[in-house]
């Protein structure tokens, strides 16, 4: 391991670090900064950066925001009351249900946006973000067995792996890498190979539905093999949609039924 590269090694020290800066790392990030904790996120990419997602924020997703302290009065928050179901033949309006612990609305942001905006919020409450490091496995002690840190490698502009391995140190890691879960195998965990795959894309559209008040899902896309598409509307006339058939083949939102009836494609 050469550590040469590392200095000063306040950068590399830490009470807390936090692996990855998606939503669940920025918001841990957040709010062991706002407890007055010192931490360091590591993510391996740059902001902004996308992730496919269908932008969709249930109320349960709505209150972390709030929590945070976002202002979902601002614009680019889009609220959506509840949710339209479109199956079997049949067209459901469910509404988000009122409860005292809950908004009761949804909303939908693009991931390329609000990863960012978690990021830096992460940022501004304290919390030390590092960009393009790459974390390859956790530091653990011999005596103890703990984990005690990471090992990482800068990355370029191009996601690749440059430079020599970095260590970095602190009593508590805590694994927000996503379904990379680099953290999580490394120390043994394994997936579940019983788990059906899916295959997803997502894309936005300009759509006069842009201004609907419900998220809509429709549940049966079938192409020999079973699929689903679910639309947000979502600020600036587009609207992301998601379909994720459980199964590799096709992967298309083209086939979500009205797309190409209401829709052109703006990115
Ligand atoms: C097709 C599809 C549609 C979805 N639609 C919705 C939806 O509408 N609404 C919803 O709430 N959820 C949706 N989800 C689920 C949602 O995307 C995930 O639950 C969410 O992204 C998990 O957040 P996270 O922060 O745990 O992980 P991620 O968002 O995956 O973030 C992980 C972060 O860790 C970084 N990272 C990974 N490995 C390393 C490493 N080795 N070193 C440093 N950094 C690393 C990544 O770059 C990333 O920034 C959808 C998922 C899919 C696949």
């Amino acid at each position: 391991m050469t550590t040469s590269a590392q200095s000063p090694r306040e950068d590399f020290d830490a009470q807390v670090i936090v692996v990855g800066a998606g939503p669940a790392g920025a918001a841990t990030a957040h709010h062991l900064a706002t407890a007055g904790v010192d931490v360091l996120l590591l993510e391996k990419g740059t902001f902004p950066r996308d992730k496919i997602c269908g932008d969709g924020l249930t109320p349960r997703a709505v209150r972390q925001l709030l929590a945070m302290g976002f202002d979902l009065d601002q614009p680019g928050w889009q609220k959506n009351k509840g949710l339209r179901i479109v199956g079997a033949g049949h067209r459901i309006e469910l509404p988000w249900p009122e409860l005292s612990d809950f908004p009761s609305f949804g909303m939908a942001r693009a991931r390329m946006e609000l990863d960012e905006m978690l990021a830096r919020h992460a940022q501004k409450s304290g919390a030390r973000l590092q960009e393009q490091i790459s974390v390859t496995g956790p530091v653990i002690d011999d005596r103890s067995g703990r984990v005690v840190g990471v090992t990482a490698r800068r990355t370029d502009e191009r996601g690749r792996k440059v430079g020599d391995e970095l260590t970095y140190r602190a009593p508590l890691v805590v694994a927000c890498d996503g379904v990379s879960a680099r953290i999580a195998t490394a120390l043994g965990l394994t997936r579940r190979e019983d788990r059906p795959m899916a295959v997803a894309c997502r894309a936005y559209y300009n759509t006069p539905m842009h201004d609907d008040p419900w998220m809509e899902s429709w549940l049966e896309l079938w192409d020999g093999k079973p699929g689903r598409a679910t639309s947000f509307p979502a600020t600036a006339g587009s609207s992301p949609w998601a379909t994720a058939p459980p199964t590799s083949g096709w992967a298309s939102s083209t086939r979500a039924p009205s797309s190409s009836r209401w829709t052109t494609r703006s990115r």
